[in-house]
């Protein structure tokens, strides 16, 4: 199943995405929920983040080829850090370059998203506590991460968190083929399976710290291959079963 977020009417709305289609939903998709009557052909509707999270938790470091490529050792634990709400954007809206910037990357990186409220889970029930998976872009002024040592201004910019364009549910998120690209060119190609600590191991971790809700969003972390786009560059993050997430740079 593929739920997707969608403007229409002047609000945004919850769907199912089906042979090139929305059909608009009743009810909410953590939940109970029943499709309407209302049908729309995908490319009339414009799509939105597919979530709307009270935080996106960030995971750093979590492909070994990554860490080596970026000279830091393999954490022993997940470093945990925040992206703000004001920076989570759309399939199809722009990233903003930020004018005290020189040198912004793009980062594919698989998301999960919460189903149910979680604290104190387990890694071997995490798993129930999750609807489904889509695609970030983890966008960061490497610059400005080097100099600060810490990651929050880097990572926080307004439009740093691209999101979608749908929840994918009932994948296995461990066998996924996840790719960069740069106005088509392939930057970063690889797989979840490379990923250090997995998906019921970080919900279980995050969970530990703070209360995830219905929403909220976690990202993994980005495979090696990170590099720099420029201002008018398309990035598109596609990932095997969910599809591509494509945003221009002005
Ligand atoms: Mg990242």
């Amino acid at each position: 199943m593929k739920f997707v977020r969608f403007r229409a009417g002047g609000r945004g709305r919850y769907g199912i995405l089906e042979d090139g289609h929305v059909t608009e939903i009743a009810g909410s998709i953590y939940g109970r929920y029943r499709r309407t009557r209302r049908r729309h052909p995908l490319g009339r509707v414009r799509l939105l983040a597919p979530c709307e999270p009270t935080k996106i938790v960030a995971v750093g470091l979590n492909y070994r080829d990554h860490a080596a490529e970026i000279g830091l050792p393999i954490p022993e634990e997940p470093i945990l850090f925040l992206k703000p709400l004001t920076a989570l954007i759309g399939p199809g809206d722009r990233i903003v370059y930020p004018a005290i910037s020189q040198r912004v990357d793009y980062e594919a990186e698989l998301a999960i998203v919460m189903k149910r409220k979680a604290r104190h889970v387990p890694p071997g029930k995490a798993l129930r506590y999750v609807l489904g998976y889509t695609c970030h872009n983890d966008v960061t002024a490497r610059d400005l991460q080097k100099k600060d040592g810490q990651w929050t201004r880097a990572k926080s910019f307004d439009t740093f968190a691209p999101l979608g364009p749908c929840i994918t549910t009932g994948l296995d998120p461990h066998r996924l083929r996840i790719e960069a690209r740069v106005n088509g060119a392939v930057r970063q190609s690889s797989s979840t399976d490379r990923l250090i600590f997995n998906v019921p191991t970080m919900v279980a971790f995050v969970s530990q710290v703070m209360t995830l809700y219905p929403g909220d969003v976690i990202v993994t972390g980005t495979p090696p291959g990170i590099g720099p786009v420029e201002r008018g560059d398309v990035v598109e993050i596609e990932i095997e079963g969910i599809g591509v997430l494509r945003n221009r740079v002005v």
